[in-house]
């Protein structure tokens, strides 16, 4: 099964806020893939805290919340980015099983995820 996240990045043009709207799945296997896009959010607008947002997650792993946030950390450590908070929600949600795997044939149901969108707000 397909577990992947999708980011939404949302600017806010008097340099208030930059926040990463996570969709999708997040878990242990793939948190890794938005580790450069926080990355890269945290250098468009100096000194502004870059906000991730969690809790829209169809699919969210406590340990891919851990590994997430350790990384931040370790980034923040590391090269002095700007500031990162992670939004996580009350309950951690997860998906409910998809009845049939995609059928490459027809398609199948597949959601759309890849490159970040650059939205200005
Ligand atoms: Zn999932």
């Amino acid at each position: 099964m397909d577990h992947k996240p999708s980011v939404l990045v949302q600017v806010d043009l008097h340099a208030q806020y930059v926040h990463l709207v996570i969709t999708g799945c997040v878990t242990e296997a793939n948190q890794h893939a938005l580790h450069p896009v926080v990355a890269r959010a945290r250098t468009l607008i100096p000194s502004v805290t870059v906000t991730v947002d969690l809790t829209g997650a169809a699919h969210l792993e406590a340990v891919a919340v851990e590994l997430l946030r350790a990384a931040i950390h370790h980034e923040h450590t590391l090269s002095g980015s700007g500031p990162a908070e992670i939004l996580v929600p009350a309950v951690l949600s997860h998906h409910p099983p998809v009845p049939h795997h995609a059928n490459p044939l027809t398609g199948g149901t597949r959601t759309r995820t890849g490159s970040p969108v650059l939205r200005a707000a």
